[in-house]
Protein backbone atom coordinates (compact mmCIF):
# COMPACT_ATOMS: atom_id res chain seq x y z
CA UNK A 1 0.00 0.00 0.00
CA UNK A 2 1.20 3.27 -0.35
CA UNK A 3 2.18 5.33 2.61
CA UNK A 4 1.47 9.13 2.74
CA UNK A 5 2.43 11.72 5.01
CA UNK A 6 0.55 14.41 5.45
CA UNK A 7 1.27 17.49 7.33
CA UNK A 8 -1.08 20.19 9.16
CA UNK A 9 -0.15 23.08 10.82
CA UNK A 10 -1.35 25.41 13.48
CA UNK A 11 -3.66 27.10 11.57
CA UNK A 12 -5.12 24.35 9.81
CA UNK A 13 -5.92 22.65 13.50
CA UNK A 14 -6.59 26.09 15.46
CA UNK A 15 -10.13 24.91 16.67
CA UNK A 16 -12.45 21.84 17.20
CA UNK A 17 -14.05 22.53 13.84
CA UNK A 18 -11.09 22.36 11.52
CA UNK A 19 -10.12 19.65 13.39
CA UNK A 20 -13.21 17.64 12.66
CA UNK A 21 -12.25 18.94 9.14
CA UNK A 22 -8.77 17.76 9.03
CA UNK A 23 -10.13 14.33 10.30
CA UNK A 24 -12.87 14.02 7.07
CA UNK A 25 -9.72 14.56 4.17
CA UNK A 26 -7.52 12.03 6.60
CA UNK A 27 -10.42 9.44 6.39
CA UNK A 28 -11.07 10.55 2.60
CA UNK A 29 -7.71 9.65 1.97
CA UNK A 30 -7.42 6.39 3.92
CA UNK A 31 -10.68 5.22 1.69
CA UNK A 32 -8.74 5.83 -1.34
CA UNK A 33 -6.32 3.22 0.14
CA UNK A 34 -3.66 5.29 1.43
CA UNK A 35 -1.50 3.88 4.61
CA UNK A 36 -1.49 7.29 6.20
CA UNK A 37 0.73 8.69 8.69
CA UNK A 38 -0.19 12.29 9.95
CA UNK A 39 1.73 14.96 11.36
CA UNK A 40 0.35 17.81 13.67
CA UNK A 41 1.27 21.07 14.59
CA UNK A 42 -0.38 22.58 18.03
CA UNK A 43 -3.57 23.94 18.01
CA UNK A 44 -3.28 27.90 16.47
CA UNK A 45 -0.93 30.40 18.21
CA UNK A 46 -0.25 27.63 21.12
CA UNK A 47 3.31 27.46 20.44
CA UNK A 48 3.71 31.36 20.66
CA UNK A 49 1.23 31.37 24.22
CA UNK A 50 3.23 28.81 25.64
CA UNK A 51 6.54 30.53 25.03
CA UNK A 52 4.59 33.89 26.09
CA UNK A 53 3.78 31.72 29.82
CA UNK A 54 7.68 31.41 30.16
CA UNK A 55 8.11 34.97 29.58
CA UNK A 56 5.70 35.68 33.08
CA UNK A 57 8.66 33.58 34.88
CA UNK A 58 11.87 34.04 33.35
CA UNK A 59 13.61 35.68 31.12
CA UNK A 60 15.90 32.75 30.40
CA UNK A 61 14.08 29.72 31.36
CA UNK A 62 16.31 26.23 31.35
CA UNK A 63 16.15 25.15 27.55
CA UNK A 64 15.01 21.19 29.09
CA UNK A 65 12.17 23.20 30.47
CA UNK A 66 11.44 24.41 27.59
CA UNK A 67 10.79 21.33 25.71
CA UNK A 68 9.22 20.04 28.12
CA UNK A 69 6.67 23.15 28.14
CA UNK A 70 6.55 23.44 24.54
CA UNK A 71 6.00 19.67 23.37
CA UNK A 72 2.54 19.56 24.77
CA UNK A 73 1.41 21.46 22.26
CA UNK A 74 1.51 19.02 19.69
CA UNK A 75 0.13 16.19 22.50
CA UNK A 76 -2.76 18.09 22.42
CA UNK A 77 -3.44 18.42 18.98
CA UNK A 78 -2.48 15.05 17.96
CA UNK A 79 -4.85 13.24 20.70
CA UNK A 80 -7.65 15.25 19.56
CA UNK A 81 -7.14 14.65 15.78
CA UNK A 82 -6.97 10.83 16.82
CA UNK A 83 -10.34 11.14 18.52
CA UNK A 84 -12.14 12.93 15.81
CA UNK A 85 -10.85 10.31 13.22
CA UNK A 86 -12.56 7.22 15.24
CA UNK A 87 -15.60 9.54 16.03
CA UNK A 88 -15.89 8.89 11.73
CA UNK A 89 -15.27 4.81 12.71
CA UNK A 90 -11.89 4.64 11.21
CA UNK A 91 -9.23 3.35 13.26
CA UNK A 92 -6.35 6.01 14.39
CA UNK A 93 -3.76 5.84 16.90
CA UNK A 94 -1.65 8.99 18.34
CA UNK A 95 1.81 8.68 19.63
CA UNK A 96 4.41 11.39 20.49
CA UNK A 97 7.85 11.74 19.22
CA UNK A 98 9.72 10.04 21.47
CA UNK A 99 6.85 6.86 21.33
CA UNK A 100 7.78 6.64 17.33
CA UNK A 101 11.61 6.70 18.14
CA UNK A 102 12.49 10.44 17.37
CA UNK A 103 16.18 10.23 18.47
CA UNK A 104 17.60 13.89 18.78
CA UNK A 105 20.70 15.57 19.98
CA UNK A 106 20.97 16.92 22.76
CA UNK A 107 20.30 20.56 21.56
CA UNK A 108 17.29 21.63 23.02
CA UNK A 109 15.43 23.94 21.19
CA UNK A 110 16.53 23.23 17.93
CA UNK A 111 17.82 19.79 18.25
CA UNK A 112 18.64 17.70 15.12
CA UNK A 113 16.74 14.63 14.37
CA UNK A 114 19.79 11.60 14.69
CA UNK A 115 17.68 8.91 13.98
CA UNK A 116 14.25 7.55 13.68
CA UNK A 117 13.07 3.77 14.44
CA UNK A 118 9.24 4.02 13.28
CA UNK A 119 8.92 0.42 15.05
CA UNK A 120 5.80 1.18 16.24
CA UNK A 121 4.62 3.11 13.41
CA UNK A 122 4.63 0.42 11.13
CA UNK A 123 3.49 -1.76 13.66
CA UNK A 124 0.21 0.86 13.41
CA UNK A 125 -0.05 0.77 9.92
CA UNK A 126 0.29 -2.98 9.59
CA UNK A 127 -3.36 -2.84 11.82
CA UNK A 128 -4.84 -0.73 9.65
CA UNK A 129 -5.06 2.58 11.70
CA UNK A 130 -4.08 5.83 10.58
CA UNK A 131 -1.07 7.15 12.52
CA UNK A 132 -0.84 10.88 14.16
CA UNK A 133 2.44 12.11 14.94
CA UNK A 134 2.89 15.06 17.45
CA UNK A 135 5.10 17.05 15.28
CA UNK A 136 7.92 19.80 16.11
CA UNK A 137 9.71 17.04 18.59
CA UNK A 138 11.92 14.24 19.29
CA UNK A 139 13.41 12.30 22.52
CA UNK A 140 17.94 12.66 22.98
CA UNK A 141 19.89 10.02 24.54
CA UNK A 142 19.11 11.07 28.35
CA UNK A 143 15.40 10.26 27.48
CA UNK A 144 14.72 14.04 27.69
CA UNK A 145 12.06 15.61 25.60
CA UNK A 146 13.40 17.89 22.56
CA UNK A 147 11.92 20.32 20.39
CA UNK A 148 13.05 21.02 16.23
CA UNK A 149 13.02 24.85 16.40
CA UNK A 150 10.39 27.17 15.19
CA UNK A 151 8.25 25.40 12.30
CA UNK A 152 9.50 21.97 13.63
CA UNK A 153 6.55 19.83 12.54
CA UNK A 154 7.37 20.91 8.28
CA UNK A 155 11.26 18.86 9.61
CA UNK A 156 8.69 15.92 11.32
CA UNK A 157 7.10 15.29 8.35
CA UNK A 158 10.07 15.08 6.10
CA UNK A 159 12.32 12.94 8.44
CA UNK A 160 9.12 10.26 8.40
CA UNK A 161 8.58 10.58 4.60
CA UNK A 162 12.39 9.47 4.39
CA UNK A 163 12.09 7.00 7.15
CA UNK A 164 9.18 5.26 5.90
CA UNK A 165 10.30 5.54 2.41
CA UNK A 166 6.47 7.45 1.57
CA UNK A 167 5.73 8.06 -1.76
CA UNK A 168 4.73 11.54 -1.21
CA UNK A 169 4.90 14.10 1.20
CA UNK A 170 2.07 16.60 1.90
CA UNK A 171 2.68 19.48 3.80
CA UNK A 172 -1.02 21.31 4.27
CA UNK A 173 -1.22 25.28 5.33
CA UNK A 174 -3.06 28.50 5.46
CA UNK A 175 -2.23 29.44 1.75
CA UNK A 176 -2.83 27.44 -1.37
CA UNK A 177 1.15 26.64 -1.70
CA UNK A 178 4.91 28.61 -2.22
CA UNK A 179 4.11 32.18 -3.89
CA UNK A 180 6.54 34.52 -5.27
CA UNK A 181 6.41 36.16 -1.68
CA UNK A 182 4.32 36.25 0.63
CA UNK A 183 0.09 36.66 0.07
CA UNK A 184 -0.67 38.89 2.98
CA UNK A 185 1.75 41.41 1.94
CA UNK A 186 1.27 41.46 -2.10
CA UNK A 187 -2.15 40.49 -2.67
CA UNK A 188 -1.05 39.83 -6.66
CA UNK A 189 1.60 37.10 -5.35
CA UNK A 190 1.18 34.61 -7.62
CA UNK A 191 1.70 30.81 -6.89
CA UNK A 192 4.66 29.00 -8.44
CA UNK A 193 4.04 25.31 -9.73
CA UNK A 194 6.66 24.25 -8.58
CA UNK A 195 10.44 25.25 -7.29
CA UNK A 196 13.77 23.36 -7.04
CA UNK A 197 15.13 22.46 -3.32
CA UNK A 198 17.67 24.77 -3.71
CA UNK A 199 15.05 27.96 -4.37
CA UNK A 200 12.82 26.84 -1.56
CA UNK A 201 15.46 26.87 1.05
CA UNK A 202 17.37 30.12 -0.06
CA UNK A 203 13.54 31.41 0.47
CA UNK A 204 12.88 29.25 3.54
CA UNK A 205 16.11 30.71 5.30
CA UNK A 206 15.63 34.27 4.13
CA UNK A 207 12.45 34.21 5.95
CA UNK A 208 9.40 32.51 3.81
CA UNK A 209 7.49 31.24 6.65
CA UNK A 210 5.87 28.53 4.94
CA UNK A 211 8.06 26.08 4.91
CA UNK A 212 11.10 25.53 7.82
CA UNK A 213 14.21 25.67 6.06
CA UNK A 214 15.95 22.60 8.01
CA UNK A 215 12.79 20.76 6.68
CA UNK A 216 14.13 21.82 3.32
CA UNK A 217 17.86 20.69 4.13
CA UNK A 218 16.91 17.10 4.67
CA UNK A 219 13.92 17.08 1.69
CA UNK A 220 17.15 17.96 -0.69
CA UNK A 221 19.33 15.32 0.77
CA UNK A 222 17.07 12.71 0.54
CA UNK A 223 15.63 13.62 -2.60
CA UNK A 224 11.97 13.84 -1.25
CA UNK A 225 9.02 15.10 -3.24
CA UNK A 226 7.00 17.52 -1.46
CA UNK A 227 3.33 18.84 -1.91
CA UNK A 228 2.89 22.39 -0.35
CA UNK A 229 -1.39 23.02 -0.59
CA UNK A 230 -4.10 24.32 1.21
CA UNK A 231 -5.65 22.45 3.86
CA UNK A 232 -9.32 24.47 3.24
CA UNK A 233 -9.87 23.36 -0.43
CA UNK A 234 -9.01 21.19 -2.79
CA UNK A 235 -6.87 22.89 -5.42
CA UNK A 236 -3.53 21.75 -6.28
CA UNK A 237 -0.07 23.14 -4.92
CA UNK A 238 3.39 23.67 -5.39
CA UNK A 239 5.72 21.05 -5.80
CA UNK A 240 9.01 21.09 -4.10
CA UNK A 241 11.64 19.26 -6.37
CA UNK A 242 15.26 18.66 -7.72
CA UNK A 243 14.27 20.14 -10.61
CA UNK A 244 11.42 22.89 -11.31
CA UNK A 245 9.91 22.81 -14.97
CA UNK A 246 9.47 25.93 -15.78
CA UNK A 247 7.60 27.62 -19.16
CA UNK A 248 9.58 30.76 -19.35
CA UNK A 249 12.99 31.12 -17.57
CA UNK A 250 12.34 33.68 -14.66
CA UNK A 251 15.41 35.80 -12.96
CA UNK A 252 14.00 35.28 -9.55
CA UNK A 253 11.37 33.27 -8.06
CA UNK A 254 10.71 35.11 -5.03
CA UNK A 255 10.37 38.07 -2.69
CA UNK A 256 11.10 37.05 1.28
CA UNK A 257 11.11 39.45 4.15
CA UNK A 258 12.19 38.88 8.02
CA UNK A 259 11.18 40.82 10.85
CA UNK A 260 13.45 38.61 13.14
CA UNK A 261 16.66 39.88 13.62
CA UNK A 262 18.40 42.54 15.18
CA UNK A 263 21.90 43.92 14.24
CA UNK A 264 24.56 44.66 17.02
CA UNK A 265 27.53 46.93 16.16
CA UNK A 266 30.72 47.04 18.52
CA UNK A 267 32.63 50.88 18.18
CA UNK A 268 36.51 51.16 18.14
CA UNK A 269 37.54 47.76 17.24
CA UNK A 270 41.28 47.48 17.37
CA UNK A 271 42.12 46.86 13.09
CA UNK A 272 44.52 43.76 13.18
CA UNK A 273 44.39 39.84 12.22
CA UNK A 274 42.74 37.92 13.59
CA UNK A 275 40.25 39.98 15.86
CA UNK A 276 37.65 39.12 14.13
CA UNK A 277 38.33 35.49 13.90
CA UNK A 278 38.08 35.49 17.23
CA UNK A 279 35.09 37.63 18.08
CA UNK A 280 32.52 35.43 15.51
CA UNK A 281 34.53 32.24 17.27
CA UNK A 282 33.00 34.09 20.43
CA UNK A 283 29.62 33.63 18.73
CA UNK A 284 29.34 30.74 16.95
CA UNK A 285 30.31 28.56 20.02
CA UNK A 286 27.60 29.42 21.95
CA UNK A 287 25.69 28.65 19.15
CA UNK A 288 24.47 32.00 17.88
CA UNK A 289 23.92 32.18 14.06
CA UNK A 290 25.44 35.14 12.77
CA UNK A 291 24.47 36.83 9.29
CA UNK A 292 25.29 39.46 7.22
CA UNK A 293 28.56 41.50 8.73
CA UNK A 294 30.19 44.50 8.28
CA UNK A 295 33.01 46.30 8.88
CA UNK A 296 33.82 49.90 8.12
CA UNK A 297 36.79 51.32 6.57
CA UNK A 298 39.42 52.05 9.08
CA UNK A 299 41.12 55.38 9.02
CA UNK A 300 42.74 56.08 12.81
CA UNK A 301 43.82 52.02 13.22
CA UNK A 302 40.39 50.81 14.70
CA UNK A 303 37.04 49.90 12.86
CA UNK A 304 33.29 49.12 13.86
CA UNK A 305 31.94 45.78 13.60
CA UNK A 306 28.31 45.29 13.03
CA UNK A 307 26.58 41.99 12.00
CA UNK A 308 22.73 40.90 12.01
CA UNK A 309 21.50 37.83 14.59
CA UNK A 310 18.28 36.55 15.43
CA UNK A 311 15.88 38.82 17.70
CA UNK A 312 15.77 35.50 19.95
CA UNK A 313 19.66 34.84 20.21
CA UNK A 314 20.16 38.86 20.51
CA UNK A 315 20.29 39.20 24.40
CA UNK A 316 22.69 36.05 24.75
CA UNK A 317 24.62 37.57 21.38
CA UNK A 318 25.08 41.15 23.64
CA UNK A 319 26.01 39.53 26.97
CA UNK A 320 28.66 37.74 25.24
CA UNK A 321 30.27 40.72 23.47
CA UNK A 322 30.04 42.86 26.41
CA UNK A 323 32.72 40.22 27.61
CA UNK A 324 34.42 40.12 24.78
CA UNK A 325 34.97 43.75 24.20
CA UNK A 326 36.55 44.06 27.42
CA UNK A 327 39.01 41.76 26.88
CA UNK A 328 39.82 43.13 23.42
CA UNK A 329 39.31 47.10 25.03
CA UNK A 330 36.90 47.59 22.01
CA UNK A 331 34.39 50.25 22.82
CA UNK A 332 30.65 50.33 23.33
CA UNK A 333 28.10 47.94 21.89
CA UNK A 334 25.14 49.22 20.31
CA UNK A 335 21.91 47.08 19.82
CA UNK A 336 19.40 48.14 16.57
CA UNK A 337 16.24 46.20 16.86
CA UNK A 338 14.79 48.20 14.08
CA UNK A 339 15.45 46.52 11.17
CA UNK A 340 14.14 44.30 8.17
CA UNK A 341 16.01 41.66 5.77
CA UNK A 342 14.61 42.00 2.39
CA UNK A 343 15.24 39.78 0.32
CA UNK A 344 15.09 38.03 -3.30
CA UNK A 345 15.96 34.25 -4.69
CA UNK A 346 16.33 32.66 -8.09
CA UNK A 347 18.75 30.67 -9.94
CA UNK A 348 18.51 32.76 -12.91
CA UNK A 349 20.85 35.17 -10.97
CA UNK A 350 23.43 33.27 -11.69
CA UNK A 351 23.40 33.81 -15.82
CA UNK A 352 21.74 37.27 -16.01
CA UNK A 353 23.12 40.78 -15.24
CA UNK A 354 21.68 44.00 -13.41
CA UNK A 355 20.05 41.81 -11.01
CA UNK A 356 20.99 43.99 -8.50
CA UNK A 357 20.91 47.13 -10.19
CA UNK A 358 17.22 46.52 -10.19
CA UNK A 359 16.60 45.42 -6.67
CA UNK A 360 18.42 48.47 -5.52
CA UNK A 361 16.08 51.17 -8.13
CA UNK A 362 12.74 49.32 -6.64
CA UNK A 363 14.03 50.65 -3.17
CA UNK A 364 15.30 53.96 -4.35
CA UNK A 365 12.22 54.69 -5.97
CA UNK A 366 10.66 54.03 -3.18
CA UNK A 367 13.44 56.09 -1.01
CA UNK A 368 14.36 53.73 0.89
CA UNK A 369 17.60 53.45 2.30
CA UNK A 370 19.75 50.60 2.34
CA UNK A 371 21.68 49.80 5.50
CA UNK A 372 23.41 46.16 4.65
CA UNK A 373 24.07 44.02 1.60
CA UNK A 374 24.48 40.33 0.87
CA UNK A 375 24.46 38.18 -1.45
CA UNK A 376 24.69 34.72 -2.47
CA UNK A 377 25.05 32.47 -5.81
CA UNK A 378 21.43 32.67 -5.76
CA UNK A 379 20.14 35.85 -3.72
CA UNK A 380 20.70 39.05 -2.50
CA UNK A 381 19.48 40.78 0.57
CA UNK A 382 19.39 44.08 1.74
CA UNK A 383 19.05 45.21 5.50
CA UNK A 384 16.66 48.20 5.91
CA UNK A 385 14.28 49.95 8.81
CA UNK A 386 11.57 48.03 10.06
CA UNK A 387 9.20 50.78 8.79
CA UNK A 388 10.15 50.01 5.67
CA UNK A 389 9.77 46.53 4.88
CA UNK A 390 6.29 46.00 3.34
CA UNK A 391 6.92 48.78 0.97
CA UNK A 392 10.34 47.27 -0.38
CA UNK A 393 8.61 43.92 -0.57
CA UNK A 394 5.74 45.27 -2.42
CA UNK A 395 8.17 47.68 -4.78
CA UNK A 396 10.62 45.15 -5.81
CA UNK A 397 8.24 42.26 -6.67
CA UNK A 398 6.39 44.19 -8.71
CA UNK A 399 9.85 45.81 -10.27
CA UNK A 400 10.62 42.01 -11.64
CA UNK A 401 7.27 42.30 -12.70
CA UNK A 402 6.08 38.62 -10.82
CA UNK A 403 2.73 39.39 -10.13
P1 LIG B 1 1.56 26.53 9.30
O1 LIG B 1 0.89 26.93 10.58
O2 LIG B 1 0.65 25.80 8.38
O3 LIG B 1 2.87 25.84 9.51
P2 LIG B 1 2.96 29.00 8.71
O4 LIG B 1 2.33 30.19 9.35
O5 LIG B 1 4.18 28.42 9.34
O6 LIG B 1 1.83 27.88 8.52
O7 LIG B 1 3.31 29.31 7.18
C1 LIG B 1 2.30 29.79 6.30
C2 LIG B 1 2.43 31.30 6.14
O8 LIG B 1 3.67 31.60 5.48
C3 LIG B 1 1.39 31.90 5.23
O9 LIG B 1 0.22 32.22 5.95
C4 LIG B 1 2.09 33.14 4.66
O10 LIG B 1 1.67 34.32 5.30
C5 LIG B 1 3.56 32.92 4.98
N1 LIG B 1 4.43 33.07 3.80
C6 LIG B 1 5.56 33.84 3.77
N2 LIG B 1 6.13 33.80 2.57
C7 LIG B 1 5.38 32.98 1.78
C8 LIG B 1 5.45 32.56 0.42
N3 LIG B 1 6.45 32.95 -0.39
N4 LIG B 1 4.50 31.73 -0.05
C9 LIG B 1 3.48 31.31 0.75
N5 LIG B 1 3.34 31.70 2.05
C10 LIG B 1 4.27 32.51 2.58
N1 LIG C 1 4.20 24.51 16.93
C1 LIG C 1 5.57 24.75 16.52
C2 LIG C 1 5.76 26.22 16.18
O1 LIG C 1 4.83 26.99 16.25
C3 LIG C 1 6.00 23.85 15.39
C4 LIG C 1 5.24 24.04 14.10
O2 LIG C 1 4.19 24.67 14.07
O3 LIG C 1 5.71 23.52 13.07
O4 LIG C 1 6.84 26.60 15.83
MG1 LIG D 1 4.91 26.44 9.75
Amino acid sequence: MKILVQKFGGSSVADVERIKRVAERVVSYRKKGFSLVVVVSALGDTTDDLIALSEQITNAPPAREMDMLLSTGEQISCALLAMAIEKLRVRAISFTGAQVGIQTDKIHTKAKILDISGDRIRQALNEGKVVIVAGFQGVNADQDITTLGRGGSDLTAVALAKALHADLCEIYTDVEGVYTTDPRIVSNAKKLKSITYDEMLEMASLGAQVMQARSIEVAKKFDIPIHVRSSFNQEEGTMILKEADKMEDFVISGVTLNRNEAKITICDVLDKPGIAAKLFKEIAKNGVNVDTIVQNVSRTGTTDVSFTVPLADLSKAKGLMQVFTKKIKAGRIIEDRDIARVSIVGVGMKTHTGVAAKMFEALAEKKINIDMITTSEISISCIIKKKNAEKAVRSIHAKFGLG
